[in-house]
Formats: structure tokens, sequence, C-alpha cells
């Protein structure tokens, strides 16, 4: 799945202050382990749910953690222990409260000495009962199950009661693993005019354990007739609402190995929120209303449309029929097989039964009056639909596609297994993309661009249609077993649309957008209140599967594969992916056999690197220092965070092989928690004898907390994480980033321009962390008055709106003044320098557009002047004559801010069919300063009709960053907090970035205690979610870098 507001965000939100992060920890995990260990229930057979199997992978590991020191590898034990327990005993835990949140897990607490003594002993108690539970003959957490052996604990479950009062035989949010789904027959009828649907699902099934119940998911369906086995036989179904379960009971066991069938009739409303089974709506080109139904399944969704084994580790095969009225087209994942008239004149369309297994979240089907076209690529059928008055927007995707289709086959050496594959843009959709196999549903925004649309709006296509084709593979073929790996489809996904594009498109200039999505990965992660890559505590509740969904298992996934990719020998992360596929196509991962099929192609293990970046979450600053006396630089730095750095350790040193004379540049690598959190860094660096051509790049791999490297004598400095591909970031000290300020301002090609990037968006997050001065990123920044590259210029300017937009926020009128001047001083020239006309460079264009975008938006009157000039002629051209694509956006939000162009504006609105002209001149109306109509579009947005609802996250975070706004807008969302989520479900990616965009600019105690406030008076309403945590930690630490700030600013800028 691919979230839409991905593409719109603003990714310079302030790198965070990592040091400080650990101040908001509260007590060590071992207290909950004890806590956690009492508790733990006796298991009996049909209780033993499919965990993610890392639970076993992470046991197994102890030990082979080469963690230095005694007492790391008692703590990390137990929390590696702690995870794996927590694990178990989630489900039981949930079962108290469907939403009861387990405090993340608590990676870097700091325990006193005594505390580590009672938790190591507490430790030896638990591990012990671990490794006994454990290796209990049969028992242990797959679906293999437990026999008897656990009956010597007496415990009995308590059920809850079903929907008719009897008691529900099952107590757990997963499913029991006794029963295996093979095929789904699904029989479909939905009515359009009434907006109902009634089905029947014919669901054949293995018994893997004796059984008496079988449980699987349904939610808001009406079950009118259940049968089993034999179709006269009726039973009777019993319904947990709160968990969306309904169940079967029966006297007699049902044996291992014995195949049953089970046949549901149901009837339900078509969703009005944009999942499950849903209608939705448009309006054709005479104006006239046209309705059609689409579904979005993933990740819990498809228990709306039919009963349903609702987990991804339960694949099955799919048989699907949907009646329709004629007029209408029907499409689903497979190829239509036939077509029956039936007597009542409506027709059935029938589907070939999946050629594959595939798990429920990727099942799909669509009834409307779509048009398409097609071409065939190897074996398959590609196909790009639309509603009919869209159809010459179709192409672009259909050859992005065809093209990717073939470089994926290719690349990974398994071809696409299906004959079709359709990529759909639906008019009313919330998620940029859905990956549903064979039948990719896209937003229209997503999918469709006209003939002459700029490069840069169909760079956002080409991404969308990448990703999705790449979880075709990945996400699709091989599936992650649970949620809490949801980064081996995200990350994977997010990694290969930019890679692939790369190297198919190497014009659409994605290098530059991939290096935006590190650094924006890097922001989210830097919280402490983000989670692991791979989480291993409690992803159980929809809430906490919904928030899978975001930056960190996204970007920062990609981010880790692409540092890793860059640290194999060449070839080896190919052969180990390919190996990956191979070995698992059809089937479900954890995190630990992508690792495993990486290790089997090399020669090192990768699970030792991998684990210590995707078991904890936030990443690591290196620091350093130069020592020796060679040219008198004679530097020892010492490390100044002392809370979390109290304990020292042996200096180890690593001498590189070739350079005998020293001087020595010492690593530091300082973490969040010195106790738990070490990473294996594979270090990167070039030095100012040969620092941009790639053939310059050493590697080291620091693993240790320090170590020393040795170089020749006549290197003056070094360049660390070479073209920002590693996750971290670097701190050279006083002198270091002097002498490479030095060098840049001597010769500004000394460093590739990502390596420029790079060393700006270091120290911005340096001076945050309070480790540099303002003084000294305001060195550095003056070299950018020669800079001329987008990479760079984009991250200096998008560090400096950041700070600009939060001290707008706090009217500093007299530091906002300087500010700007600032701005012109460096970057003036640039601005009025710039083309208005046609631009054929992708990288010119984003260049430009960043440029354009801060100077119209601050004022500058050149730029404003020739925003206006182009919107005037535009509109007096009746829009016949076109504004670059790129362009657009300012010169929409430059007329925005005028009253009466404004209203023409938003006439254009309406009229407008170009979806990605319509998406630009949205966010210009809702850049407006006027507070009623900032009011007006917030309300129109939360309506639907004029604006969609699916647009309202857009609008909300347009309006939160401008001054006028960011006040209102809070306020419209915490009045209409109950409508909002009844649209976007609690934890999903747009009630994320709704969160996110009201709050992230407030930085008073004020407003953290109301926002605090809000929050928890919601309850089971959103109180728990993690970006209400982001969301406060962010307040606060907007505080704390105001108040360390304001003071340097008045002084320097
Ligand atoms: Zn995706």
């Amino acid at each position: 799945m691919e979230p839409h507001t991905h593409f719109i965000e603003q990714r310079a939100s302030l790198p965070r202050n990592m040091i400080e992060n650990t101040m908001f920890e509260e007590e060590p995990d071992v207290v909950d382990l004890a806590k956690d260990s009492t508790a733990f229930p006796a298991l009996e057979p049909d209780e033993v749910v499919y965990e993610p199997r890392s639970s076993r992978l992470l046991v197994r590991g102890l030990g082979e953690n080469d963690l230095d020191d005694e007492e790391e590898d008692y703590e990390s034990s137990a929390r590696l222990l702690g995870m794996s327990f927590m694990n178990r005993s989630s489900t039981h835990n949930s079962s108290s409260s469907p939403y009861n949140r387990q405090a993340p897990p608590r990676l870097c607490s700091c325990p006193s000495a005594r505390m580590l003594v009672v938790g190591v002993f507490i430790l030896v108690l638990v591990a012990s009962m671990a490794m006994a539970l454990y290796f209990l003959p049969g028992c242990t957490f797959t679906k293999a199950g437990c026999g008897k052996a656990n009956s010597s604990i007496p415990m009995e479950p308590s059920y809850p009661n079903s929907t008719n009062g009897e008691l529900f035989p099952w107590n757990e949010l997963r499913l029991p693993a006794s029963v295996r789904p093979v095929n789904y027959d699904l029989s479909l009828t939905p009515n359009l005019t009434s907006m109902t649907f009634t089905g029947r699902t014919v669901i054949n099934m293995t018994i893997l354990h004796d059984t008496k119940r079988i449980v699987l998911h349904s939610s808001e369906l009406i079950i009118t007739k259940a049968t089993f086995q034999d179709k006269s036989v009726e039973v009777k179904v019993l319904e947990y609402k709160p968990w969306q379960q309904i169940a079967v009971s029966f006297l007699e066991d049902l044996k291992v190995g014995q195949v049953c069938v089970l046949t549901l009739d149901y009837a339900a409303n078509l969703s009005h929120t944009y999942d499950g089974f849903y209608n939705s709506s448009y309006n054709d080109k005479t104006g006239a209303k046209r309705v059609l139904a689409a579904t979005q399944f993933e990740p819990q969704a498809a228990r709306k449309a039919f009963p349903c084994f609702d987990e991804p580790a339960f694949k099955a095969t799919f048989l699907v029929r949907i009646t329709r009225e004629p007029g209408y087209i029907t499409l689903s994942n497979m190829p239509q097989a036939k077509t029956t008239t039936l007597p009542s004149g409506l027709l059935e369309d029938e589907f070939e039964q999946t050629a594959v297994n595939m798990s429920t979240y990727l099942v799909a089907f669509i009834v409307a009056n779509f048009t398409s076209i097609t071409r065939n690529v190897s074996n398959t059928l590609v196909s790009v639909y639309s509603v009919p008055e869209k159809k010459e927007h179709t192409h672009y995707a259909l050859d992005t596609a065809s093209t990717l289709l073939h470089f994926y086959n290719t690349f990974f050496h398994i071809d696409y297994p299906l004959r079709k594959l359709d990529l759909v843009a639906i008019p009313d959709f919330l998620a940029g993309a859905m990956e549903n196999w064979g039948l990719i549903t896209f937003r229209e925004t997503s999918l469709l661009v006209g003939n002459q649309s700029s490069p840069l709006d169909k760079q956002l296509i080409a991404n969308v249609v990448a990703h999705e084709l790449a979880h075709q593979w990945f996400g699709n073929l091989v599936t992650m077993r649970w949620w809490n790996d949801l980064w081996l489809n995200e990350g994977f996904a997010t990694y290969w649309q930019y890679t692939s594009l790369m190297t198919e498109f190497p014009q659409l200039d994605l290098d530059n957008v991939f290096l935006g999505v590190r650094f924006k990965a890097m922001a989210k992660d830097s919280l402490n209140s983000s989670h692991p890559v791979s989480v291993s505590s409690q992803v159980t509740t929809p809430e906490q599967v919904s928030e899978m969904f975001d930056s960190v298992t996204y970007e920062k996934g990609a981010s880790l594969l692409l540092m890793l990719k860059t640290t194999l020998p060449d070839g080896q992360f190919r052969k180990g992916i390919i190996k990956y596929l191979d070995n698992y196509r059809g089937s479900n991962t954890v995190t630990e056999d992508l690792w495993n099929s990486l290790t089997q192609v090399g020669q090192e293990s990768v699970s030792d690197m991998m684990r210590t970046w995707t078991l904890q979450n936030g990443f690591p600053l290196v620091t350093v220092s130069r020592k020796g006396d060679i040219h008198a630089h004679t530097h020892s730095h010492t490390l100044t965070h002392t809370h979390a750095l109290s304990r020292t350790r042996t200096l180890m040193h690593a001498h590189t092989r070739s350079h005998s004379h020293i001087h020595t540049h010492t690593f530091r690598p300082t973490f969040l928690c010195v106790l738990l959190s070490l990473w294996h860094i594979p270090v990167t660096y070039v030095n100012d004898n040969c620092s941009s051509a790639p053939s310059c790049r050493q590697i080291f791999t620091l693993r240790n907390k320090t170590a020393t490297l040795n170089v020749s004598d006549s290197v003056k400095w070094l360049k660390l994480n070479y073209m920002n591909t590693g996750f971290y970031i670097v701190h050279y000290g006083d002198e270091g980033w002097a002498t490479l300020i030095d060098a840049l301002k001597t010769d500004i090609n000394t460093l590739t321009p990502h390596d420029r990037a790079s060393l700006i968006h270091n120290i911005f997050a340096l001076s945050r962390l309070g480790r540099v001065s303002f003084r000294q990123v305001l060195n550095l920044l003056d070299y950018t008055t020669n800079e001329t590259e987008t990479a760079p210029l984009t991250e200096a300017l998008s560090q400096l709106s950041s700070v600009y937009r939060l001290l707008d926020k706090r009217q500093e009128q007299r530091l906002l003044a300087r500010m700007k001047v600032y701005i012109w001083g460096h970057f003036g020239q640039l601005m009025d320098s710039q083309d208005w006309g046609e631009e054929e460079s992708v990288s010119r264009q984003e260049l430009r557009s960043v440029l354009l975008e801060m100077a119209c938006s601050l004022g500058r009157q050149n730029c404003t002047d020739q925003a206006t000039a182009l919107y005037d002629q535009w509109t007096n051209s009746n829009q016949t004559k076109q504004i670059p694509g790129d362009l657009q956006q300012v010169v929409f939000s430059t007329a925005a801010q005028a009253d009466l162009r404004w209203l023409s504006l938003m006439e254009a609105y309406s009229s407008t069919t170009y979806d990605s002209e319509k998406r630009k001149i949205l966010q210009a109306l809702a850049s407006t300063q006027d507070p009623r109509s900032i009011v007006w579009i917030l309300s129109t947005g939360l309506e639907g009709g004029i604006i969609q609802t699916q647009e309202l996250p857009l609008v909300i975070s347009t309006v939160s960053d401008g001054f006028a706004g960011h006040l209102l807008v809070w306020d419209f969302v915490k009045e209409n907090w109950d409508r909002i989520i009844e649209k976007f479900p609690v934890g999903s990616y747009p009630i994320q970035s709704i969160i996110k965009s009201t709050t992230s600019q407030f930085s008073t105690q004020t407003h953290l205690e109301e926002v605090q406030g809000f929050f928890s008076s919601l309850k089971e309403r959103g109180s728990q979610m993690r970006s209400v945590q982001e969301s406060l930690e962010t307040i606060r630490l907007n505080q704390l870098w105001m108040d360390r700030n304001l003071p340097t600013l008045r002084i320097w800028l």
C-alpha cells in the first residue's frame, strides 16, 4: 500500500534531540517482564496462535549477540526474552481490553546497579521458565501447538459472551491455528441502488489439530444461514463483535487431517468509508452522478466483505463470482472465465480460481463502468482502467507499468505469475494505491496524468506504479507472517520503487528523492516514541496494526536495505534477494528469513549486523576525534552527554591494512543509551586525496563503542557516510568541521552533491543536539552561495524553512525579519535568476520549484510579480496558456493570497479534469491566510462533495503550515474528531498525518498541556496512538529547542 500523504508531506520536520530522548524513559523493562511472566497463562492446544517466528529466533539468538560486556549481555537477554514472552502473552493481556497499548519496548532504559541485580535475578527465573516452556516437546510458538505438557499449570481461560449471550469459544484477538483455509468460493451480489450486497462464501479447510471450534473473522456482516459439510445441515454461528470474530462449535472433535466445508450466506451494506467493499461515486462529463463499488482490504478489512481467516499467514486460493447489471463491468484478481445471464436479467461474471495461494488482504473486486487500454508484456496482459472521460490520461501509466514489469521479471529471476495485471484509477480512494494481486487500485492522482504534464508530475505516477509492482513479489508472492514485520513488504517496495526507476528512468532523478526520504526517515526515527523496523512487542489490535503503516516501516526500511546493499560485495544483495524470493515464494516470512537468505549467498552472517538495525529504534551518531600532532592538529575530544555515557570502554584499535605512518581518527558512536544500543555500523569514508568518485570510498565496520582508524599522514580530512547511504549521522568536532568547510569553500566539487547535502543535514541535527553552535551551522551554509545543485540546496532550504515556520508560530517578528534577510543574502540571487519558462530537467524543476516556493511564500517581490503575471495570463487565456507543471504550485499559491484570484481558482478547481492540477489548486486554496476561507475549506473538506473527503488530510496539513490557520485547524480537529475518525480509522496513516500536521509546530507549555488534555480525554477513540506520543514528544522538543536556540539565533542571525 502506498499512503498518499507520503508525497505531499514536508520532509523537514526538525531532527530531534536524540540525547534528550532518553529523559522520557520511565523504568527498565525487566520490571515489566516480571509482571508479565507471573500473568502468563496456561496454553491449551487451540490457544496456540500464529506468532511472529522472530520470537523463537530471538531466544535462540542469545549468546550470538557479540556485545562484549557481561552486563550488556544480561540486559539484552532480558530484553530479548522479555520480548518473546510479551509476544506469547500479548493476546492474553489484550483480553482485558482490546485497546491496551503495551508500553513500547524500552530498549534504552538505564537501570541502577541495584535494579540490575534485581533484574538479573528475576531474569534468571524468567529465563528458566521460558526455556522450560520453549523446549517442552511439541510446544513451540508455532502453529504446531502445545500438547498436554502445559496442563500441569491449571488456569481456566475466561471466554467473552457472544452477541446471543452464549459463551464465545475463543478469547484471543489472533485466530487459533487449528484450522487452515484452503480455498474460498465467493459469490457476491452488490446492489448499487440500495448500496447493499449479499454474499455466499464456501470455505474449504483442513484441520491441523483436533478441535471443537472453527473461529474466523467477520465484521458488519449479517450471517443469514450457515451449513457445515452437508449443505442440508445448518449450524449455529456465534459472534463476538468487539474482535470481529465468528465461531462454530462442535460437540465432537474435528480430527487432524479432516477436510471440512463451511458455507455462510450473509448480507451487508456497502461500506461508506474507504475500506471493505465500499461504494464510491463521481460526476461524469454531463454532470450526472455515477456510482461504483470497489474494495480496499489491507490491512484487516476483507472480513467486511466476506467471512474469512483474515490474517496474512492464512493463505488460500480464491474463486470469485460477481453479479452485475448490464452496463457495468466487474474486475477481480484473476482473468474472467465466463459470464452467465441469470433469470433476473442480471449477469454473473465468474473469474478463474487464483493460480497462487494468497493472503486475504490482497483479494479485490470492482463493479464500475470503467474503460481501459491494454498491452501485452511477456505473457501478461497489462491494462489501465479509468472512468471513460479520463481514458486519455492512462497512457503514461501503461508505458511505465510495462517497462517496470519487464524489469522486475528479469531482475528477480521470477516471472510475474498471473496472466493479467490491471491498474485501476478509482475516483474515491483513500490510500495512494493498493497492490492487490493482479488488480492494483490507485487514487486517480497517483495513476492518471496528461500527456503534456510536467516530468515532475510523471515522476509521482512512476513512483507509485513502481512501488505497487514491486509488491507483486515483495508482499504478494512472499508475505510477512504478521504485521509486526510489515517492513518486509513496505520497506522493500519503497526501496525498489527508487532503485528500479533509477535504472529504467534515470531522467526522473529519483536519487535526489531517495536521499530526501532517508533524511525524512531519520527525523521520525530520532523520536523516542519511534519503533523498531521489525517490531517485537505487541502489534495486535486493529489500531496497532494500522499504525505500522508509517515512515519507519516504509522509509527507514528502505534506507536500511540501501545501506546493506552498499555494504555487501558487488552482486551479493541481488543474489540474496533472489534466493529469498525463491526460498519463500508462496509462503510467509519473518525478518530473520531474509537475513538467512542473504547469508546463504555470501561469506559472512548478515544477521549479526542487521539485527542491530532492525530490532531497535533510533540510529547512531558517530563522532570523529582527530588525534596526533601531524600538521599540529592535536585534538582529543571528550564526550559530554554524561547521563547516557557514564561508563567507559577500553579503546579498541582497528588498523587499516596499508598505512603505517599515522595520525588517528577515533570514531565514537554515541547512542541513545549505552547499555543496549550498539549498532554494527558499516562506516564508509572518503578523504581529501580522493573524495568524490565511487572508487574513493573505503569501508570499515564499527562493531564496538569505540575504535581507531589509522590513515596516512597526507590525509587532511575525512568525510564519513559517503553519499549518505548509511543510516547514521556524523560529528567531526570543531576542528573537523572547520577543515571540511574550508575544503568546500576552496573547491565545492571536492565532495559529491549528496555528500554536501549530508553535511548540511548532519550539522542541523547536531545543532539541535546542542553539539554545535548555530554559528557553526551558519558557517557551513556560507559555502552555499556557490551551490547550484538540487540535493544540497533543497536540504538547506527545507531546514531553514522548518526553523522559519516554528519561529513564525511564535511570532518572533524581529528574528523572522532577520532570517528573511539571511535567506535573501544566501539564496536571493539564485531565486531571482530562475527561469519561468518550460524546463526539461527534472532535477532543475525540483530545484526551481523549491527556490521559488520559498521566495514567493516569504513575499519576495520579484517572485510574486512573476507568479501573478503567469496566473493572470492563464486565466485571461481561458486556461489555454499553460503554466509549466513544476511552477503551477507556486503560481496558484501566490494567486490564492488575493481574494479575487482565490475565487477564480475555486472555479478552476471545480472545472478542471486534470488530477495533478486539481490537487495543486486545492493546496493553493488551502494556503490562503483569510480565516473565513480557511474555515470554509476545512468544513467543505469534511463534508465531502465539492472537496472530496479523501483530500481532508492534505487540506489540514496545508492550513497548518500557515500562520492564519494553524490555531483554527487545531480547533477544527478537536471539535470534529468523532466525524474525522469515522472517515479515517484510528491509527491509520491519514490520522497520523492529521495529528502530526496540527500539533508539530507548537512549542509552548500551554499547547503541550492542551494537546495532552485533548488526547487523553479521547480514551479508546485515539488516546493510545503512537502518533499522540510522537506529537507530545515533538512539542516538548520544540520547547527545548526554542529555549536553547532563541538566544543564539538573536546573537548570530
Ligand atoms: Zn506499499
